[in-house]
């Protein structure tokens, strides 16, 4: 180790002579407050979380815990009240709103329980639309490995109406990923599917993060779909309660009863 490196935080490495953290994302003492007075609801109360490179992470939790709140101030779409967001190497804090724009744009990747693709443009077209909106040409060897795992070839000049729910969900995973965001942040993107569709979605998602060393953050219920990920984290009330690593899909629902708050459904 060289004597610089003596000097990181363990959070951070040194790769070619560049101080690089080792997380795709972080968030320290974060704190969202929604309303005022009688209204006021404390969403997320000091959330402390780093979101590995190359690491699938599911984040569970009872309705109305903060999983979707912390989705969102993690990826710049609603403020904070306090504490701090890093994605990559750029905290989000003090960012206006064109910086953050252009974040969301260059370093994020969103995929939604609704699929929002566009019904007019085929799914190929769908899946480079985001990239001609930025004008980047992409990486044409990242796309064609973001293609060919889709599993779609001949489906590519279809359009969404021709496709069903979990082959649009794929379409909208490849779109997420065309960009090789620095994070793709996930939704419940299988709350819409039957698990056999949604298990298609899973193992995509997986594939990307094994196969091309993708970052996913999956808010999910489902303790099935949790699995897919290599760590799960736990919220309750707007906190960080507890995470466990190489989960099945069994000790991912006895830790839910553990809170006995579960909300399986
Ligand atoms: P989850 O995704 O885990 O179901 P949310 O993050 O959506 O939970 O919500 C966490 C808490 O914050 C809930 O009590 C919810 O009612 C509240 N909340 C979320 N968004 C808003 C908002 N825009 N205005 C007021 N309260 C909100
Ligand atoms: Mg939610």
């Amino acid at each position: 180790m060289s004597h610089a490196a003596h000097h990181l935080p363990a959070t951070s490495a040194l790769i070619d002579g560049r101080v690089v953290s080792r997380s795709a994302a972080a968030a320290v003492g974060l704190c969202k407050v929604y309303g005022k007075g009688e209204t006021r609801v404390t969403a997320l109360d000091e959330v402390s979380v780093e979101f590995g490179r190359g690491e699938f992470t599911a984040i569970m939790g009872p309705s109305g815990s903060g999983k979707s709140t912390l989705m969102h101030c993690m990826a710049g779409l609603d403020t904070v009240s306090s504490g701090s967001v890093r994605i990559g190497e750029t905290q989000l804090s003090g960012l206006d709103d064109g910086a953050l724009t252009k974040i969301r744009r260059d370093k994020l990747g969103f995929i939604f329980q609704a699929f929002n693709l566009l019904p007019t443009l085929t799914a190929l077209e769908n899946i480079l639309l985001p990239l001609q909106l930025a004008g980047r040409t992409a990486d044409q060897q990242w796309l064609d490995a973001v293609v060919a795992s889709v599993g779609l070839a001949d489906r590519l000049k279809h359009r969404p109406s021709q496709l069903s729910g979990g082959q649009q969900q794929r379409v909208a995973c490849a779109r997420a990923l065309a960009s090789r965001p620095e994070i793709i942040f996930a939704d419940e993107p299988t709350g819409n599917l039957d698990s056999r569709s949604g298990s298609e979605v899973l193992s995509f998602l997986a594939a990307s993060v094994r196969e091309l060393g993708q970052t996913v953050v999956m808010v999910t219920h489902d303790p099935v779909a949790a699995s897919y990920a290599g760590r799960v984290v736990f919220l309750a009330d707007g906190r960080v309660v507890d995470e466990i690593h190489q989960p099945t899909a069994e000790t991912v629902l006895a830790r839910m009863k553990h809170f006995g708050t579960g909300t399986v459904s």
